[in-house]
């Protein structure tokens, strides 16, 4: 029987660097995780592609997806609807590949509920003097956004107690070596595995 693949769940407050994290998780060519494309209604940014970034949708669109329950989680953040269609994770899982999602904390917790055995990962700011920075820098978001998400960056933090590691995104590559080296021990959970090697001592 084929060995369902893991579902990876990397969170933590808008800002914290989580798509420049999952960026460069993907960059590197030994990453054997699968990434699951989300759906949104926010307009594309310069240089976003759909279909890579993300799948754009109107809101009408992503309506009728959440009546069909085609989306694993989704959420309004900022005024946008943001989703994870579930055949790909499912189809994915079910074909033995590790499925990563990217996504604000509220979806994480929709996920962790149909999914209580994926890995989730928060990413944490060094501080809130840096998140802010952060947020301003990136220099996409008007004064009332920055200001509307700093105010859910807190709330979102103190959502950390639903994860299974935090990891501070002090510089991007270290996070991604932690996280990569979270998954390796992860697949060598006791609880994950030793169904496999009790069966080989079956096999005796
Ligand atoms: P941005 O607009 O900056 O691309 O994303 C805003 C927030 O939405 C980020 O925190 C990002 O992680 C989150 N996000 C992206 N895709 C999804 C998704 O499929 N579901 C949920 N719940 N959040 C998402």
């Amino acid at each position: 029987m084929q060995e369902k693949g893991l579902l990876i769940v990397l969170s933590g407050p808008s800002g914290v660097g989580k798509g420049t994290v999952r960026k460069e998780i993907f960059s590197q060519p030994d990453t054997a995780f699968e990434y699951s494309i989300s759906m949104t209604t926010r307009k594309p940014r310069a240089g976003e592609v759909d279909g890579v970034d993300y799948f754009f949708k109107t809101k009408e669109e992503f309506e009728e997806l959440i009546r069909q329950e085609k989306l694993l989680e989704y959420a309004e953040f900022v005024g946008n609807y943001y989703g994870t269609p579930v055949d790909y994770v499912r189809e994915t899982l079910a074909a033995g590949k590790d499925v990563f999602l990217e996504i604000e904390v509220k979806g994480a917790k929709q996920v962790r509920e149909k999914f209580p055995d994926g890995l989730f990962i928060f990413l944490m700011p060094p501080s809130l003097t840096e998140l802010k920075n952060r947020i301003v820098t990136r220099g996409t978001e008007t004064e009332d956004i920055i200001h509307n998400r700093m105010l859910s960056a807190r709330e979102e933090i103190e959502m950390m107690k639903l994860y299974d590691y935090i990891v501070v995104n002090d510089q991007v590559e270290h996070a991604c070596e932690r996280i990569k080296a979270i998954v390796m021990a992860e697949h060598c959970r006791r609880e994950r595995v030793e169904h496999i090697y009790k069966k080989l001592l079956e096999d005796e």
